[in-house]
């Protein structure tokens, strides 16, 4: 087993991971920047040490830190948790090479799928619907116009490199691909530092699914069911749902049969995440695989109990899988709702800041992972998620329920959050009645 943990990240999926480690009697070495020095992960983890100034380049992206921190405190094993260092894939190579485990997939695996164009190619032939587009990347703005006319309009430009919902924009016509093709390729260079960009047909009024898949080192490969993502923002996700409303157990059955004969297939192991958008006709489509664990996880976990970031830590171990398909079981429904530090009123503006006073809701089925405390200083520098709320109920009413009465309950002051937002959505007529598509929220609000 593995002895001791060095957390490559953090806020509340810092503080996830090293609960889980505690629970499992590893030891956990937090890193935290300069802006962090007052942070929860740190006080949490058994030790803790500086990597660096504020800007994440200098810290939590900072290589060399990173691995350096790594050996002065004798860890074993890394865990990047998600963003930041998770899906670099010459990281998870060089931890690999010099002893480490990282705790994820292969750097090959993160190579092949971390190109998202690539990545559609290697599915294809893995046996999984693609959502038709350009055979990869697409060179120049001539080649973008013919297989625009080739797929029809409207099409979607993407960045092969993309993430977080950045470097995506919809063309309805020719005069509009002319336009975004130079856009998409400027910010794909800035925000990823790679220009290539790829097309695909533009799903109209899609859900997104996702499949959980969880693989060993041997072979074994299960899924835990899929995740309903199609409440988005500006293509980030705000709501999460399982199981979904429109996924019947046949179609479930369908979804999760192609995605573990894929990862078997392109030989993946530990946990990893197939997103499709499925349409009208419930046709489903992979558009890409998250190599690492996912933000909206513990919803998966509510409804199979199943402990993924243990189940991760097992598997970097060179443990065998306890499961097989047949015991995993879905029971009741579940909600994450995130909670982010902005103003829905000033166009979701990020809002840092003090937080002065809190009341966390809690109660039967109710979870909230976090890492915010009364008089926490919430940084400008990072992501502007600050909490999330989970909850369990049998049947997706109870869910909603259980959201709403946690929602109201939450107290957060010093800065504004979209938490009156959520509230509203919950209380939506067509999101009750499973009546909502990616455009729900331009739609409704
Ligand atoms: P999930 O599917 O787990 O919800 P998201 O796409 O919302 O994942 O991303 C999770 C976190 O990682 C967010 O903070 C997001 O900003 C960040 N992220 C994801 N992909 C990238 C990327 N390629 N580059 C930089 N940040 C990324
Ligand atoms: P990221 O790597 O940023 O998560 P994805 O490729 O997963 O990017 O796409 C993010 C979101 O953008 C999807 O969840 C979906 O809402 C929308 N989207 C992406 N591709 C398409 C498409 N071909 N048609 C319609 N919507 C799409
Ligand atoms: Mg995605």
């Amino acid at each position: 087993m593995l002895k001791k943990v060095l957390i490559a990240n953090r806020g509340e999926i810092a503080v996830r991971i090293i609960r889980a480690c505690r629970e499992m009697g590893i030891r956990t070495v937090a890193v935290y920047s300069e802006a962090d020095v007052n942070s929860l992960h740190k006080e949490l983890a058994d030790e803790s040490i500086c990597v660096g100034p504020a800007p994440s380049n200098k810290s939590y992206l900072n290589v060399k830190a990173i691995i350096e921190a790594t050996c002065l405190k004798g860890c074993d094993s890394i865990h990047p948790g998600y963003g930041f260092l998770s899906e670099n894939s010459s990281f998870a190579k060089m931890c690999n090479e010099i002893g480490i485990k990282f705790i994820g997939p292969s750097s090959e695996m993160i190579e092949l799928m971390g190109n998202k164009s690539k990545a559609k190619e290697t599915m294809k032939n893995a046996g999984v619907p693609v959502v038709p587009g350009s055979d990869g990347i697409v060179d120049n703005v001539l080649e973008a116009v013919k297989v625009a006319l080739k797929i029809g309009y409207p099409v979607i430009l993407k960045a092969s490199a993309g993430g977080g919902g950045k470097g995506i924009r919809v063309a309805y016509n020719e005069e509009e691909l002319v336009k975004f093709y130079d856009i998409v390729k400027q910010e794909a260079k800035i925000s990823f530092n790679d220009d290539s960009i790829y097309i695909e047909k533009f799903i109209e009024n899609p859900r997104h699914i996702e499949i959980q898949v969880m693989a060993d080192e041997y072979g074994n490969c299960v899924h835990l069911g899929e995740r309903d993502c199609t409440i988005q923002r500006k293509n980030q996700k705000m709501l999460e749902e399982t199981p979904s409303g429109i996924i019947s157990e046949k179609l479930r059955q369908k979804m999760g049969k192609i995605a573990v004969n894929a990862v078997k297939q392109i030989g993946y192991s530990n946990v990893g995440t197939i997103e499709f958008l499925v349409d009208k006709n419930k046709d489903f489509y992979f558009m890409e695989m998250n190599t690492r664990v996912q933000v909206e996880h513990p919803i998966t976990e509510t409804i199979t109990n199943i402990d993924i970031i243990k189940e991760q830590l097992k598997i970097a171990s060179g443990k065998k899988m306890e499961y097989k398909q047949e015991d995993i079981k879905f029971i009741g429904h579940s909600l994450e709702a995130r909670i982010n530090a902005e103003n829905p009123d000033k166009n979701f503006m990020p809002c840092p800041g003090e937080i002065k006073e809190l009341h966390i809701p809690g109660g039967n089925g109710i979870r909230v992972d976090t890492a915010i405390y009364p008089g926490y200083k919430i940084p400008p520098t990072y992501d502007s998620m600050i909490a999330k709320i989970i909850v369990h109920g049998k049947d997706r009413k109870e869910s909603i329920s259980k959201m709403k009465s946690a929602l109201g309950e939450f107290v957060i002051d010093g800065v504004n959050t979209n938490i009156d937002f959520l509230y509203k959505i919950l209380e939506n007529k067509n999101f009750i009645n499973n009546n909502y598509d990616t455009s729900f929220i331009s739609k409704e609000f």
